[in-house]
């Protein structure tokens, strides 16, 4: 799923950069500061990041510098009022992937958000595997040997977030952020829902690994009994 982290605390320029990506088809999620953007961070895998450089709680330059050093690689444009040669030297050092200098036209906006979710393919290329399910998130489709099923935007980011989880409880409140993002409204069964179908996927696939839900808490993955090391063990 394309969905991107936007942080710009101008609310006008928020809301008008989040509609002309929804009119091209992107989602995004919207916050107005760096602590905010941290948070998200920590709980979805965007495909881009669209930084303003003046927020409230600092400069966003030494907080993109810090993510990098933490190898968070998620491709970043830099919206910003400054112009000047050092400043976009000073981006493009400190780990922004490009820049776009305020006021800025609609359609170049867009078409370097577009070229930067074209990059992400680098940054999201890999299948996270756990006890021979494989999750494909260029394809969307999760594999287990030679079986394959399509999964839906949701299902494949609750599966890439379970699978990386490596059998550990997953939240539902990370799933669900996971899912649909922090900013579209969730209903109270969407996520069991979903974990219906991803059940019956499972089954198709003719997995022996369960999704076991720890009531109130969360969901993981579970292999089961006398199954493990059946596809090999990925530590060995
Ligand atoms: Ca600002």
């Amino acid at each position: 799923m394309n969905r991107i982290l936007l942080v710009e605390d101008h609310a006008a320029m928020r809301e008008l950069v989040v509609r002309e990506l929804q009119q091209a088809g992107i989602a995004a999620d919207a916050v107005a500061r760096v602590g905010e953007a941290e948070a998200c961070l920590a709980q979805v895998r965007y495909a881009a990041l669209v930084l303003d450089r003046g927020l409230p709680d600092g400069d966003a330059l030494p907080w993109l510098q810090r993510l990098r050093a933490r190898q968070v690689l998620v491709p970043c444009l830099l919206l910003t009022a400054r112009d000047a040669l050092h400043d976009r030297v000073d981006g493009l050092e400190a780990g922004a992937d490009d820049y776009l200098a305020k006021p800025f036209e609609r359609d170049e906006l867009v078409a370097r958000v577009r070229a930067l979710l074209r990059r992400q393919s680098a940054w999201v290329a890999s299948s996270p595997q756990w006890a021979g399910l494989v999750v494909d998130p260029a394809g969307a489709r999760l594999s287990h040997g030679r079986s394959s099923v399509n999964l839906a935007p949701s299902e494949l980011q609750l599966m890439l977030a379970l699978v990386r989880a490596e059998g550990r409880v997953v939240r539902r409140g990370a799933l669900e952020a996971a899912a649909w993002g922090l900013t579209e409204p969730v209903t109270p069964n969407a996520l069991d829902v979903a974990v219906h179908r991803l059940r019956r996927k499972l089954d198709v696939l003719g997995s022996t690994v369960r999704l076991a839900n720890t009531k109130g808490v969360g969901y993981a993955l579970e292999q089961a009994p006398g199954a493990a090391g059946e596809h090999g063990d990925p530590a060995g």
